[in-house]
């Protein structure tokens, strides 16, 4: 089959895995008899309401994104800017695929962010998520919009540099800067992109502290400290998580976790994030992504040669090409997030699994992933569909489920 015609399949396919997902949004869906005993009929009823909109809003915003780009590609349209952009840059390929890269991304979000505004302002304030003001929240997006600006150009010069140097083996070397691409963002992160959106200091000496990193050298992964990032400045949720890579490695507490949540309930959810360090969850992310990138840019490869044989795309390194780059990385993401948020779930399972072992209190288990759900408006049992697609961690439900029988476990172990 041709490529263009495997492209519109691809399209088709992703459309309809949208479609399904709103019509699932929309559907009524009665609580489970086991999410009605362990949560308030008003708390279930708000949360299916908020989780409702945020559902329909990816469904619309990836819809929108996937067919401006395909109108974009499929019109001519890439063919006309991109001949544009060579002017523009004196005939520099590299360049001119850089200009109509940034060009794109900001066009992008410029059509995204009404979705962007009522899904990440609107919503989450008439829900009591979100504590930001909105000049606060729009110098975020814009922060957000222009790292991401700054990665595209970096990502199609280096790309494009390839292309120009080996027009047939390029995703070879591609693969290999995708990698190593994918590591230094993962070690450079919490030092250079977290601290343009949150202020982190250490946790101040404790009895707590002691503990949190009693269990983390316990665990094999001695931490010489734990953060705490001023999320209240921006939201109600609480989190905690792992980031960076070597001498980056930190673990992180929203202050929001520190307010609200009592010791025993801190220190499970530190021995959660210390679960993903004593497993190398990041590691492991970080290489099931390169070997992913090995594969797209192989596809990748064989999609614009394929193009061009039909006469579709000009030659590489036309910078038409960017936009079915993004095109068709859009549609590799979405074909593939369930697969990687099925691994992401079972690793989260893993983590959850270590911290029952290594926390001292690990019968609070059931009260944290209770109030856990409470605090952020979680759909606790979600349509299989949505979890299929969507859910990066075990639904809360089935979470509380795992403590409870943990607990039982534990107390079992003790009386015998
Ligand atoms: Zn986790």
């Amino acid at each position: 089959m041709q490529a263009e015609r495997w492209i519109l399949a691809g399209l088709l396919t992703a459309f309809g895995m949208l479609a399904a997902l709103a019509a699932v949004a929309l559907w009524p869906h009665a609580p489970s008899a086991v999410a009605a005993q362990f949560f308030p009929a008003a708390f279930l009823e708000r949360s299916a309401a908020y989780s409702r909109g945020a559902y329909l809003s990816f469904a619309l915003r990836t819809a929108v994104q996937l067919g401006l780009l395909a109108w974009i590609a499929f019109s001519g349209l890439a063919e006309r800017w991109g001949e544009r952009a060579l002017r523009l840059c004196g005939g520099r390929p590299v360049l001119a695929a850089v200009l109509f890269a940034v060009g794109l991304a900001l066009l992008l979000s410029l059509v995204d962010a009404p979705f962007a505004y009522w899904r990440g302002f609107y919503w989450e304030h008439r829900f009591g998520l979100s504590t930001q003001p909105a000049a606060a929240w729009w110098a975020d997006q814009a922060k957000g919009w222009a790292i991401g600006a700054a990665l595209q150009a970096v990502v199609f010069a280096a790309l494009f540099f390839l292309i120009v140097r080996l027009p047939h083996a390029w995703w070879v070397p591609a693969s290999a800067l995708l990698a190593a691409g994918l590591w230094l963002l993962t070690l450079l992160s919490p030092v250079v992109i977290d601290p343009l959106f949150y202020r982190f200091r250490p946790l101040p000496p404790s009895p707590l502290k002691t503990t949190l990193l009693d269990m983390a050298s316990r665990a094999g992964v001695p931490a010489r400290d734990v953060w705490v990032a001023d999320a209240s400045r921006r939201t109600q949720r609480v989190n905690a998580y792992v980031t960076g890579s070597g001498p980056t490695r930190r673990i992180v507490l929203y202050d929001t976790l520190l307010q609200k949540y009592d010791d025993a309930q801190v220190e499970l959810v530190v021995a959660h994030e210390i679960g993903h360090l004593a497993e190398a969850h990041i590691a492991k992310g970080v290489a099931l992504g390169a070997a992913g990138g090995v594969l797209g840019l192989w596809l990748l490869a064989r999609f614009l040669r394929g193009l061009w044989e039909r006469g579709i795309l000009s030659p590489l390194p036309h910078p038409a090409a960017v936009a079915w780059i993004l095109l068709l990385s859009s549609l590799g993401t979405l074909s593939t997030m369930p697969l990687q948020n099925a691994i992401s779930r079972q690793f989260e399972r893993q983590a959850d699994a270590i911290s029952f072992r290594l926390a001292p209190h690990p019968e609070a288990a059931v009260s944290l992933e209770r109030r856990l759900a409470l605090s952020n408006l979680a759909d606790v049992d979600p349509q299989p569909y949505v979890e299929w697609l969507l859910f990066t961690h075990p639904p809360q439900l089935e979470r509380l489920l795992a403590a409870e029988a943990a607990a039982r476990r534990a107390g079992g172990a003790k009386s015998k």
